[in-house]
């Protein structure tokens, strides 16, 4: 048997259940906030990323699944949607003069070590929003995803960080002064840190190595350069979250990973999935736009990780959610199968419940027991009597009642989970 990619999951029920559950509130929260949705390429020019994700990252350096088109074009798996949605908008003509609000949701591509919560194949709902410079920009988003968790069941498992990044010049002036403090005292750095000097040295604030943090203590520290514009967009933003009531915990050395973020970056975390505790992280990236050849846009957006928000899911909601079928449908007349199908169908469209259609024959004993094996609270006998005077015979699972009804009677009851009269 050909297995599955390392770092590349299959997504099964009863997890698919939990995605499509948690997918929903997500989109829900995003229409009600009048977000629109986009679609874009999962194969984009590696140029793209290149330019937009930043040449220094972990993610353009040694995480990106590159491959030679047949007309030798190098082309690259998304590794995250924010580049890819800034060329789509601006291919289109729709970041010009105006503002926009949109989200996306699908798998991205890096090439990770895998762990629980880390997969080389992962799923984001990435929201972005274009031409609003404020802070009050970066409260909704906040506020969205805030409200995310707390129809999600899990508010009180996450927490927000936050920090500011300052405008680009400030952030180029940071990331001098702590080069020219680190680089004597390189050997005592870990690896990865070491090598970040040269690529990518505000990283390093985020490494986990203690001599590395030792080190950092002494370090120029970022908010000392961040300047007066910024920290007043940051005040505003503070003053609006507590305002709304989003707690959050101000951290100084979170960076994030992507070149593009200026002022806001933001990380909303878990305590509970161990490592891979980061659930969604955004932030600000103002100069994003005109660095991938559009004119200057504020900018600001997050992505949502599906795949680490469901195991959080998990841990507080352990219950399988709901499996198989509300309503099966039993066919007892094997040469009937097509009306039987067409009342199912109705069924379906009629209730929005999740009616299961018997097949491959077999007598009332062995229909049943599948009935019950799916979950259904009902169960709909159709027989050659029945078919012939247009009725059906409806019986609850749980409690044993059962009537036979027209469809439309029938339609009610499933819709009102319960017979007329009947305590359900
Ligand atoms: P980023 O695009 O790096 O800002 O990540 C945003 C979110 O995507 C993270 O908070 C994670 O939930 C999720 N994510 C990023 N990388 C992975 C990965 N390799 N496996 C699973 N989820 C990921």
């Amino acid at each position: 048997m050909v297995q599955a990619i390392r770092g590349m999951r299959d997504v099964l029920p009863p997890e698919a259940r939990r995605w499509r559950v948690i997918e929903e509130a997500v989109r829900e929260v995003l229409h009600s906030a009048a977000y629109e949705e986009v679609h874009l390429p999962l194969l984009e020019f590696t140029e793209l990323f290149a330019r937009g994700v930043g040449e220094a990252t972990d993610i353009v350096e040694k995480e990106m699944y590159t491959l030679l088109d047949r007309d030798d074009a190098s082309l690259s798996l998304r590794p995250e949607g924010t580049a890819s949605c800034v060329r789509a908008l601006q291919e289109n003509g729709l970041l010009y003069n105006q503002t926009q609000r949109v989200f996306y949701s699908g798998p991205m591509f890096r090439y990770e070590k895998p762990q629980r919560g880390r997969y080389r194949q992962f799923h984001q709902i990435g929201v972005e929003a274009f031409g609003l410079a404020g802070p009050d920009i970066d409260a909704e988003l906040l506020a969205l995803s805030a409200t995310c968790w707390r129809r999600l069941g899990i508010a009180a498992n996450v927490r927000l960080e936050i920090n500011t990044l300052g405008a680009a010049p400030a952030r180029r002036a940071y990331r001098e002064a702590l080069v020219a403090y680190l680089t004597p005292h390189q050997g005592k750095l870990d690896e990865d840190s070491q090598r970040r000097l040269t690529t990518n040295p505000l990283r390093i604030l985020d490494s986990k190595a203690e001599a590395t943090q030792a080190l950092l203590a002494e370090a120029p520290r970022l908010p000392e350069f961040v300047d007066a514009e910024s920290h007043a967009h940051f005040a505003e933003l503070l003053g609006m979250l507590d305002a709304l009531g989003i707690h959050y915990v101000h951290n100084p050395n979170l960076v994030r990973g992507l070149d593009y973020y200026t002022h806001t970056v933001f990380e909303w975390i878990t305590d509970d999935l161990g490592a891979q505790g980061t659930l969604c992280g955004g932030g600000r990236y103002d100069g994003l736009v005109e660095r991938l050849g559009g004119k200057p846009t504020p900018a600001a957006g997050f992505a949502i990780g599906l795949d680490r928000t469901a195991l959080l899911h998990e841990v507080v909601h352990q219950d399988p959610m709901a499996a198989g079928a509300d309503v099966y449908v039993c066919s007892l007349d094997s040469t009937q199968t097509a009306a039987v199908l067409g009342i199912a169908e109705r069924l379906r469209e009629a209730t929005e419940a999740r009616v299961r259609m018997h097949m491959g024959g077999g007598n009332l004993k062995k229909q049943m027991k599948r009935a019950d094996a799916c979950g259904a609270t009902w169960a709909v006998l159709v027989g050659r009597d029945e078919l012939d005077a247009g009725m059906l015979t409806l019986k609850h699972l749980v409690n044993g009642e059962q009537q036979t009804l027209s469809e439309n009677e029938a339609i009610a009851c499933i819709v009102a989970n319960q017979f007329p009269g009947s305590s359900g």
